[in-house]
């Protein structure tokens, strides 16, 4: 274990202002990208358990990802060790309600097993629930998916309206005359009231039914988690007891309910640190209030502000690029950011006639920064920041055609496909019978030629019984409802059995790993594979990654003595301090956690979504790759090389959203100020060393290629004189400067002069131009000849001959 106060010299004036400031007054640390906020959150934490005497499981650390939520443990198990690192109350808001709902659900009038709903069910819930409405859709021409509207009950929900507010919402709307409506939609720019009219209606209606299902089906889904959980914590003190500081990081991406949360969670300490960059925020689109920082000093009034302005992350060149974009936006609080390293190569920014000469562009350059700085620079110092994951099938083509190891991050979720639901639902269904959606996905797989009209009239049993159809299912093999004809029995038996068996090993304690083996060995899950899935072979590899993520999870929990020594602390201390705090009824608290191994399995697995493939994330190779990612996806995360295609309208900013059902909604909610620090995020936050934007003068969009225009964000930098030079059309030359200001960005040692002749050398050898092979097959196309900044990139010191080659013939 560090010594702490030795590591809290390397600090700068201002952090170390901010670690060690008094405990009992809120602090808010606003600061921009790579200040080390990060780093402050963390030392902070270690501060207050080492030197101010906090127990460790009394201090509560929000991250936004749970990837986040890793990193910090990990720095932490460097600065305070395993033990006290385990204890702290550490992961994401949904995280950390889940796990207070198992203990406190009779609080909030929900059972204790609840299963947690994903985006997919919830999907499925509302197409149905969408049907008897089709028509009326139709007939007046609105764009309704399941998506649309699940998207607004999320907006909802993070606002903390219910299906009833949202009901009165609409009758509000609908009262407003037209000029009425008018008059807000120009005061308040793009947004509308969407809750109006039929579409409003029909919103409120179908938000009320799809809570009731899931209710019944006792199951919250992401966005309850978080209701519930201000719900228990507003209500309930005693449930909040045990916390004596709340830290929260990337502050700028709560919404309303996450901050009530927070407050609520901080009521009886009220001790509270909050980092954030109010130009970093994503989620503007998503309900992110900045209003949350003003908030904060509303409820905290002694709060007081710390800021970071020194970035340790990037060049001067970068922070100036920033800066020339960010400043566009007229309504964020100025901020200065100071660097202490030195200029370094200017960020590049280039056009291209299409999206594949782009992509393969993108790929050669990445080709020759690996040669000419001498190796020093990997494949894994690089990443390509997209705003579409749709955008990324071009550019894997064209890394893959030059050989270059990729990665897609976040591509399809691990979390999210056929085989891995498949397991998890029967595993869910034993936890939780009442979940319907998992029943629903299982009882026919594998086939056992149960068919739809069965399924229907199973469900409809249930409603009639007022039991969970699995029970139904058991009742009839039992022979318990005579009814049934003699063939469906038989085809449920196996069914039954099998549900029957895995609840008896998971009641004895089995372990998930072992209940995963049984029960793909008791279904005969890999036959079933083979026989409907031509890639079976690697769903296969997917379902033993799953056992491996289980065994994971039982690795990581605390273990059965230190975890009752730990809740005798911290019941004793709800005791104390839970007296006479809140209304609650001794009675009616659960006893335990009830986190059973398979519960927290399940749990975990939820909450996972988003990280990717548990294998992708450890595995040694991942580490010589070039990362695909979305800027989203990226948060929080550092590359020496950045480069960020498609920079056009459309695309920063947004025109659409990432699910077309969206796009109605994305083009009604987006205004121009929000789509600042897309951008600005994208490249603020991850690069080091070098940026390079590109984009295409066409590309194409739903199967047509159509023109395409540069960004209006980096178009207004470079119309400006003052800001025109923070971007260069020349690639950089990688002299032997810019390979030192690289190597003292990324505290590497400077490569060997000779390797850099000689990578080049070999470079060079394979005689074309980066772009030659690429442009070719393009060279007719009208856009590439008119077009006078489509012409290939010249790299420095490459004779104009050879430019102008690759064109010659086209007719210029
Ligand atoms: P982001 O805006 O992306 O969330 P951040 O403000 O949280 O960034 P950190 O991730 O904590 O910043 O730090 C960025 C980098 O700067 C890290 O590599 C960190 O180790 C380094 N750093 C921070 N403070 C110092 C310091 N005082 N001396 C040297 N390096 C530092
Ligand atoms: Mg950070």
């Amino acid at each position: 274990m560090a010594n702490i106060n030795e590591l809290l010299k390397d600090l700068n004036p201002a952090q170390l202002q901010a670690v060690r400031h008094p405990p009992q007054i809120p602090l808010q640390i606003l600061a921009g990208p790579g200040s080390g906020k990060t780093k402050v959150l963390t030392m902070r934490i270690a501060h207050l358990i080492t030197n101010c005497y906090l127990p460790p499981w009394s201090i509560c650390a929000v991250t936004f990802t749970n990837k986040a939520a890793n990193e910090m443990r990990e720095r932490l198990v460097q600065l305070i060790g395993k033990e006290n690192t385990a204890q702290i109350k550490m992961g994401t808001f949904h995280a950390l309600c889940c796990r207070f709902l198992r203990r406190y659900a009779k609080y909030v009038g929900i059972e204790g097993n609840f299963t947690v709903c994903d985006a997919d069910e919830s999907k499925k819930i509302v197409a149905k629930l969408l049907k008897p409405y089709q028509d009326r859709i139709k007939d007046l021409n609105l764009t309704m998916k399941e998506g649309t509207v699940l998207s607004v009950i999320s907006k909802l929900k993070a606002k903390s309206l219910t299906a009833d507010d949202a009901r009165k919402l609409v009758e509000e709307a609908n009262a407003r005359s037209m000029e009425e409506r008018m008059r807000r939609v120009i005061e308040k720019g793009t947004k509308r009231d969407i809750l109006d009219g039929a579409f409003g209606e029909i919103i409120a209606a179908v938000y009320k039914d799809y809570e009731k299902i899931l209710r019944e089906a006792n199951s919250l889904d992401f966005d309850d988690l978080l209701v519930f959980g201000v719900k228990m914590f507003a209500g309930h003190k005693k449930a909040s007891a045990w916390c004596q500081h709340v830290l929260v990081d990337e502050y700028q991406d709560t919404n309303t309910t996450q901050y009530e949360l927070m407050r609520h969670i901080a009521q009886t300490c009220k001790c509270v640190t909050i980092v954030g960059d109010p130009d970093q925020s994503i989620y503007g689109w998503r309900s992110a209030e900045i209003t949350n920082l003003a908030n904060m000093q509303r409820d905290f009034p002694t709060t007081q502000q710390i800021y970071l302005e020194t970035n340790y992350r990037s060049t001067a060149s970068i922070l100036d690029a920033s800066m020339a974009i960010i400043s566009q936006d007229k309504e964020r609080i100025p901020k200065t950011l100071n660097t202490s390293h030195p200029k370094g190569p200017t960020p590049v920014l280039h056009a291209f006639p299409m999206e594949q000469v782009e992509a393969g562009f993108i790929a050669a350059e990445i080709k020759r920064l690996v040669a000419f700085t001498g190796g020093m620079l990997t494949w894994s110092d690089f990443v390509v920041l997209l705003r579409y994951n749709a955008h990324s099938r071009v550019i894997e083509a064209a890394l893959q055609k030059e050989s270059i190891p990729n990665r897609v991050l976040a591509g399809h979720k691990f979390f999210e496909r056929m085989e891995v639901k498949d397991i998890l639902a029967y595993l869910q269904l034993i936890d939780n019978p009442a979940f319907v959606p998992a029943f629903t996905r299982v009882v026919n797989v594998p086939s056992r030629t149960v068919g739809e009209k069965t399924i229907t009239e199973l469900l409809h049993r249930a409603e009639q019984l007022k039991v969970p159809p699995i029970t139904v299912v058991e009742r009839i093999v039992d022979g318990k409802i005579p009814d049934i004809k003699p063939p469906v029995k038989k085809k449920l038996t196996s069914f039954a059995d099998t549900i029957r068996d895995l609840r008896r090993f998971a009641n004895e304690g089995m372990s998930p790993t072992k209940l995963i083996t049984a029960l793909v060995d008791l279904i005969q899950y890999g036959e079933h594979l083979k026989k409907t899935q031509q890639d079976h072979e690697s769903r296969w590899e997917n379902v033993q990654e799953l056992i491996n993520f289980a065994t994971e999870v039982e690795n990581g929990m605390p273990a059965q003595e230190g975890k009752k020594m730990l809740d005798a602390q911290e019941r004793a201390h709800e005791e104390l301090w839970g007296d006479g705090l809140g209304e609650w009824d001794a009675d009616q608290v659960e006893d335990d956690d009830g986190n059973t191994p398979l519960r927290h399995f399940l749990q975990a697995s939820m909450l996972s979504t988003d990280t990717e493939t548990p294998e992708d994330e450890k595995s040694k190779d991942s580490k010589q790759k070039v990362t695909i990612s979305t800027c989203h996806a990226a948060k929080g995360l550092e590359w020496a090389v950045v480069m960020i295609p498609a920079v056009e309208w459309g695309v920063f900013p947004s025109a659409r959203s990432e699910d077309e059902e969206e796009e109605r909604l994305a083009r009604l909610v987006l205004t121009f100020p929000t789509a600042f620090p897309e951008i600005n995020l994208a490249f603020l936050q991850a690069v080091i060393g070098l940026l390079y934007l590109t984009h295409a003068t066409s590309r194409m969009v739903a199967g047509e290629q159509k023109p395409a225009e540069l960004s209006p964000f980096i178009a207004a930098v470079r119309s400006d004189a003052k800001t025109r030079g923070v971007f260069s059309d020349e690639l950089p030359a990688l002299t032997l400067q810019d390979r030192t200001t690289i190597c003292k960005v990324l505290n590497r040692p400077l490569p060997d002069e000779a390797e850099v002749k000689r990578r080049v050398a070999e470079f060079e050898q394979t005689g074309r131009h980066p772009i030659w092979g690429i442009n070719a097959p393009f060279r007719d196309l009208p856009g590439v000849r008119q077009n006078g900044y489509a012409m290939p990139v010249r790299y420095p010191g490459q004779p104009a001959a050879q430019i102008a080659q690759p064109w010659a013939g086209g007719g210029q």
